[in-house]
């Protein structure tokens, strides 16, 4: 793979201004592509990140604020980039709850974030992908995309969702030059993980490191977290040419957890 194989392609990928997002817009970046970085939030933080981005990789990149959570600034998001060839659906929150405790208003923010709001910007994206005869969908789904855990309801049901919502693109894509796949990590330690530490902590009365060990890593057979430059090469790859006849399918970066 060349180092500038994406040249001339513009990226957005949602939820990029931590974690496994802005790893991905990295790859992405230093593959050649302009990028397109994204969260609620607009402050000099986020719009300096894509100053350094830019900086370091030598390619457009700007910071477009736009909440996941409302189909208005989905779309909205996609139209002020001015269209991408590549999409990048990755913005998720988490929340761990038994089922009857479940709180209503977060079952209904993680249905939005993490499922929701990739209908809505594919939908607004394909357009241009069909015109120009070349696309790419990489929807960041998960390993509870294809398997559950307890006490995450909401969040498994929302990844399932979104292998679904992959298969579909992908089909009414097929043979307009535009792809659709989705990533598939285990545990990566990025805030998501950070923040649901204490809760699992609570949940199972364990401490932190017995958490990491028996609840998180336990999943994972290599018993090593996943890392966002994987997730970035993974992302990169399903943009090559090599990866034009992959589509509507799932990529796990898992350690091995869904050969268990
Ligand atoms: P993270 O918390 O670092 O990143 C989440 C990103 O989403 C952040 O940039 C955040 O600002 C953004 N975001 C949250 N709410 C938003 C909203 N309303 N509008 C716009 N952006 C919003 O966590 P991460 O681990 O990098 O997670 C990224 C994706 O990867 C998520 O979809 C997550 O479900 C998925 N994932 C993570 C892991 C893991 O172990 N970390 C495993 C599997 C899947």
């Amino acid at each position: 793979m060349g180092a500038q194989q994406l040249t001339g392609r513009r990226a957005i990928v949602t939820g990029s201004n931590s974690g496994i997002g802005l790893g991905i817009a990295e790859a992405l970046a230093a593959a050649g592509a302009e990028v397109v970085i994204n969260s609620f939030t607009d402050s000099d933080e986020d719009h300096a990140l894509a100053a350094d981005l830019a900086a370091r990789h030598g390619v457009a990149v700007r910071y477009i604020a736009a909440d996941m959570s409302k189909p208005d600034d989905c779309r909205a998001l996609v139209e002020r980039a001015g269209g991408c060839d590549i999409l990048v659906n990755n913005a998720g929150i988490q929340h761990v709850c038994a089922i009857p405790d479940f709180p209503t208003e977060k079952w209904d923010a993680i249905v939005a974030i993490n499922m929701s709001s990739a209908f809505h910007t594919t939908a607004a994206a394909l357009p241009g992908m069909y015109d120009a005869g070349w696309g790419r969908v990489v929807n960041v789904a998960s390993a509870h995309g294809l398997t559950a855990s307890p006490y995450k309801a909401a969040y498994v049901a929302a990844k399932h969702g979104v292998v679904g919502l992959t298969k579909v693109t992908a089909l009414e894509a097929a043979g307009k030059g535009v792809t659709a796949n989705a990533i598939c990590p285990g545990y990566v330690l990025t805030p998501i993980v950070e923040n649901q530490i204490p809760d699992q902590m609570k949940t199972h009365g364990m401490d932190r490191e017995t958490v990491i060990r028996e609840v998180m890593l336990s999943r994972q057979p290599s018993g090593e977290f996943a890392t966002v430059e994987q997730m970035g090469g993974t992302a990169v790859f399903l943009c090559s040419d090599a990866a034009a006849q992959i589509t509507g399918t799932t990529i796990s970066v898992d350690g091995g957890w869904t050969a268990l």
